[in-house]
């Protein structure tokens, strides 16, 4: 796409003259006919070739024309003074409109590396892009920033702000734009430049003095960004991401329309910071990950109770929603990732060793040279289908739902690890339906529904439901893909839950349901999955005999409710700050002595504990009580049974529960079946 600019073989000095380029063009543009312009109310208005989105909504009302600052054209943002050529249908961007944020982010990357470039001049500029939340500038630099410049250069950009520069996008000439960047020593730039496809225009906008090379768009000025912005760390970036590339230094920023809206954010990474599951991991003695195994979790036994807890919940789940369990290989020969397309798409993320043949001597195994390859495998599904595959299937013995809580392999950089939330050894609780076609609709509704209750019993209630459509590249003819998008949809709406369509989203090889949840701190999380798969079964040649006698391809759903687990156990620590449930915390009540003359007694009541199921512990130390509280509090242990000899005298317990600070008496057979009942798991 691209306009074609009037200006756009204007030479590079014209550019000093200092009259915005842009006006020229519109005067240029505005010779040739109307051009129609559809709003976002349906309504349709005709207008001089050339004219701009600001003129369209001058035209509405001067407070709008003082609102807006862009214009969407088609579905891509664009500049405001950009002139239109082309029937079109547009929507105005106003600062307090969500899709402004983009741009705020992106102009506060432009006004930071100015500043920057101001307070440190040989300061060279890179890459800027806005990102979610904010945005970053890659520097090269000799020294790299300390968190000590911040503070200064955001002075700067409060300045650079209030100047109120105009943005203003020029066309170059890809040459002259090279030599300008060399002559001033921006070989970053420089190098950008020359790597752009030929038929990219090259634009620069500039804000007063300065300039960068941009495809834009930007607000109309500086003062737009406006002041709620923060800069809030510096990293080290390779430039390109390449490694055997120069180390940049990165300044990360947020930036958001109002300060109102940075307060709640830096709230609310504050309540993150406090949440991180890596540090209540630690301080509740659940995992740790080390050098040797990165990405590999070590679940100590408080954590791996919680993981079989949560393990066994779901394959009850399972069990009563008609899944079978299988457990399939963890090494499969590559001949099968060749064949299930795997090794094509996927290779470099999977861990590949070497079929050794074992020596008869004792000398140890011997590679061949012909060796086969051997994966871990990186998902599932195609081991599935090899059991599927195991006999012949008839069309009464569909839908078959197979689960596995499989454990896989993916090669993450290093890099991305994430404690618990990106890792490279991971299990889902994943499970592959086989069906016929006209089985679509029910089995995805039952998904949902099963998915649905899982979710309300975690206690989240807010989940937003997408349905990923047809992607340009992909498999399968239209009519199977109207039929499944239809299918999937139709299951939603029988369900009356509420949806948006996320149009090209889908996989290549069919569509899928996407499931985003809000956690108690606002956060949005992608968790689960339900795709529907027409590839797979024909690569790997599952096939059912169906009423006709003839062979038939079944669909494949891969489907999973929480995902990985190692993630979700991350994603729940935080979302409820480590204070699990009863049913889910590795241990629910500590029995605790005030005195050791109580000792006896507390093991009674210990013992009547485990007895009834319930994971307890002994706390007999010789220390102050409301050490040991405070203590076990820490640990996020929610139950405690303090006693003292009274208690033991009265054959109760006082009951403490995590966060309160009231204790209950209560007699010692009521309060073990009040826990008892309480730590039952939702299903
Ligand atoms: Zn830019
Ligand atoms: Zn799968």
């Amino acid at each position: 796409m691209g306009p074609h600019w009037a200006f756009y073989n204007v030479s590079i000095y014209r550019k000093f003259t200092g009259e915005p380029m842009q006006k020229a063009a519109v005067k240029a543009t505005h010779m040739s006919g109307p051009i129609r312009i559809a709003f976002p109310d349906g309504s349709m208005r005709e207008f001089p070739s050339g004219v701009t989105g600001l003129e369209i909504a001058e035209s509405i009302s001067a407070s709008l024309a003082k609102a807006a600052v862009a214009l969407d054209v088609d579905g891509t943002l664009t500049d405001l003074t950009r002139p239109l050529t082309q029937d079109c249908a547009i929507k105005i961007v106003r600062r307090d409109d969500e899709a402004a944020l983009e741009l705020i982010r992106h102009d506060a990357a432009h006004v930071m590396a100015e500043a920057v470039q101001q307070l440190y001049p040989g300061t060279q500029v890179t890459i800027g892009p806005s990102i979610e939340n904010g945005f970053y500038y890659d520097f090269a630099r000799e020294t790299p920033f300390s968190s000590e410049d911040l503070e200064k250069i955001e002075q700067r950009m409060h300045e650079i702000v209030d100047r109120g520069e105009t943005f203003t996008c020029e066309v170059w000439d890809r040459k002259e734009a090279i030599a300008f960047f060399e002559e001033k020593g921006e070989v970053y730039k420089a190098e950008l430049i020359t790597d752009l496809p030929e038929s990219e225009t090259i634009t620069v906008y500039r804000q007063g003095e300065w300039l960068d090379l941009c495809r834009g768009p930007h607000l109309p000025t500086t003062k737009h960004v406006g002041h709620a912005f923060k800069l809030m760390n510096v990293a080290g970036a390779y430039w390109r991401g390449d490694s055997s590339r120069a180390m940049l230094t990165r300044i990360y920023g947020t930036a958001w329309r109002n300060e109102k809206e940075l307060q709640a954010y830096l709230t609310m990474l504050e309540e993150a910071e406090k949440r991180d599951h890596r540090k209540l991991g630690r301080e509740m003695d659940l995992y740790h990950f080390q050098e040797e195994a990165q990405g590999s979790c070590f679940w100590h036994p408080k954590g791996y109770t919680i993981y079989l807890a949560l393990e066994a919940y779901i394959r009850r789940r399972l069990r009563d929603a008609g899944y079978v369990e299988v457990k399939t290989p963890q090494l499969i020969d590559n001949k099968l990732w060749v064949a299930s397309g795997h090794w094509g798409k996927f290779r470099e993320n999977m861990f590949v060793v070497p079929d050794e043949v074992p020596n008869t001597e004792d000398e140890g195994p011997v590679i061949s040279g012909e060796a086969n390859l051997m994966a871990l495998k990186p998902m599932n599904c195609p081991a599935h289908i090899q059991i599927f595959n195991q006999g012949i299937k008839s069309y009464r013995d569909l839908p078959i739902r197979m689960a596995e809580f499989g454990c896989c392999h993916r090669n993450e950089a290093h890099g991305a690890l994430h404690g618990l939330m990106r890792v490279r050894q991971m299990t889902q609780d994943d499970a592959h339906i086989f069906c016929r076609e006209d089985q679509i609709t029910q089995e995805v509704k039952a998904f949902v529904e099963l998915f649905y209750a899982c979710y309300r019993d975690f206690g989240f209630e807010e989940i937003q439901i997408k349905l990923a459509t047809r992607p340009e590249v992909r498999a399968g003819s239209d009519e199977v893909w109207d039929r499944a998008e239809k299918a999937m949809a139709d299951a939603l709406e029988v369900l009356g839950l509420p949806f948006e369509y996320a149009p090209g989203d889908g996989a290549f090889y069919g569509p899928k349901y996407e499931f985003h949840l809000k956690d108690a701190i606002g956060r949005s999380w992608q968790c689960g999955t339900c795709q529907l798969d027409f590839v797979l079964p024909e690569r790997l040649g599952a096939t059912y005999i169906g009423e006709d006698g003839a062979k038939h391809r079944p669909v494949m759903i891969h489907r999973a409710i929480l995902g990985t687990l190692e993630r979700f156990i991350g994603l729940f620590i935080e979302n409820c700050a480590g204070k699990l449930p009863l049913w889910l915390a590795s241990v629910q009540c500590v029995v605790a002595t005030i005195t050791s003359d109580a000792d006896g007694y507390a093991r009674q009541v210990h013992d009547a504990l485990r007895a009834a199921g319930i994971r307890a512990e002994l706390d007999l130390r010789n220390e102050k009580i409301n050490y040991k509280v405070r203590e076990h509090s820490v640990q996020k242990v929610p139950a405690m049974f303090v006693v003292g000899k009274r208690e033991a005298e009265e054959r109760t317990v006082a009951i403490r529960r995590l966060g309160e600070q009231a204790q209950n008496v209560v007699g010692l057979d009521k309060a073990i079946g009040d826990l008892a009942l309480e730590c039952q798991p939702p299903y």
